[in-house]
């Protein structure tokens, strides 16, 4: 595909610089240009220029130097540069005020790049950077992993499209949206299959129908202990739940399986915990899936500045808000903790990671946070 386009896909092929880069010996500077060896003393003759993108056509003779800006071509006649800030031009007449080392401002040609040098590889994910340089080099069009299917879903009878007026114990569909938001950046092809029928027959067929057409089923709600949380027993027909229920808060009744030939992934319903294990558990799969391997994200550790509650047991991710003071950095929890509260986002800028072993931990503690934006693509 087109190098422009292709920004947040997944190489399927290394690389090779085809030109070298600079492809010419180049100006770090604008100045004069000169043959350090056959350099008069300190005194020289302007005898033309070079501009970039216009090279100086003719060779230099002893004694002569000539206009040169920044990037564009040094003649082979010359190897020296000496920056305008170093010389004095009086007419055709230049003469040196500060004479620099011979070599002096000049970028040899491939002194960035050398043709045929590894400038992408197979399983990168191409960033601005990697599109810089794959610019710079002329390359016009990268092959790339085809992207995995994923068909997204929510589950849950209660549930109303925002925008709709909602009936007696209705909700709004909260993780689809957050779902999508997240992933619009990543590469798959999303499919949004919307709110799944209420019916069981219904649910397993169109269930059944999407795992012919995707390589991953990624739903919210539905998988944890409730009567009618079946979506797992439905997988468990299509094909087989491989793993259920995470000692992870929150986050615990989550489902990792097979549907036929497509991969299942079922988060749990409360939006706070969907959204956790979407970024801690499904981002990293879905960029697996699309051929490249997620980076762990940079974590620090700050210090707590209230006293954080947690029970042994499970390991936790509670939202956090990040600032720093004059010692350091600290962190407080972005208030009440539970996992049907998206109100624990607003303001939130990390997460703050307690191990299972932990208990409560007292103002003052050094915690382990991830800021937020290092976990959203
Ligand atoms: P479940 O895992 O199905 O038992 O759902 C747990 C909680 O999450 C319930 O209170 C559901 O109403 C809620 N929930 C499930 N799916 C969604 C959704 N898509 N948007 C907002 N809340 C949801
Ligand atoms: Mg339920």
């Amino acid at each position: 595909m087109s190098t422009a386009t292709a920004k947040g896909r997944v190489l399927a092929a290394d690389v090779a610089s085809p030109v070298d880069l600079p492809p010419f010996p180049s100006s770090a500077m604008d100045g004069y240009a000169y043959a350090d060896a056959a350099a008069a003393d300190k005194s020289l003759r302007v005898v033309g220029a070079s501009l970039a993108g216009h090279p100086y056509p003719g060779a230099l003779n002893a004694g002569e130097c000539i206009r040169i800006t920044t990037g564009a071509e040094v003649p082979r006649s010359a190897d020296t540069v000496v920056i305008q800030e170093n010389c004095e031009r009086d007419g055709d007449n230049l003469t040196l005020t500060e004479r620099p080392t011979a070599g002096a401002n000049i970028r040899a040609q491939g002194h960035d790049v050398t043709t045929g040098a590894l400038v992408a590889r197979a399983g990168q994910r191409l960033n601005a950077f990697d599109i810089a340089w794959l610019a710079a080099v002329g390359v016009e069009s990268v092959s790339v992993v085809v992207r995995p299917k994923v068909a997204l879903f929510s589950t849950v009878d209660e549930l109303k499209e925002p925008g709709a007026p909602l009936q007696a114990g209705e909700i709004y569909d909260a993780n689809r949206l957050a779902l999508k938001s997240l992933m619009a950046n990543l590469p798959v092809a999303l499919t949004d299959l919307g709110i799944l029928p209420d019916d069981r027959d219904a649910l397993e067929a169109a269930l059944g129908q999407a795992a012919t057409e995707h390589d991953l089923l990624l739903t919210s709600g539905g998988v944890s202990v409730g009567d009618a949380d079946y979506v797992k027993e439905i997988i468990e027909r299509l094909g087989h739940i491989g793993l259920w229920r995470l000692n992870l808060k929150p986050g615990k009744p989550l489902a990792f399986g097979r549907a036929g030939q497509a991969l299942f992934l079922g988060l749990p319903g409360n939006p706070v915990s969907t959204i956790v294990t979407y970024l801690l558990i499904a981002q990293p799969l879905l960029l697996k899936l699309a051929g490249t391997e997620a980076e762990p994200p940079f974590s620090f550790k700050a210090r707590l500045a209230a006293e954080l509650r947690h029970n042994p047991g499970r390991e936790e991710y509670q939202r956090g808000i990040l600032s720093r003071g004059a010692d350091g950095y600290q962190v407080s929890v972005s208030g009440d903790q539970s996992s049907n509260r998206l109100a624990t986002f607003s303001g939130a800028n990390c997460l703050i990671r307690i191990r299972k072993e932990d208990g409560h931990l007292a103002a003052g503690t050094n915690v382990e946070v991830i800021p937020l934006k290092e976990l959203i693509d």
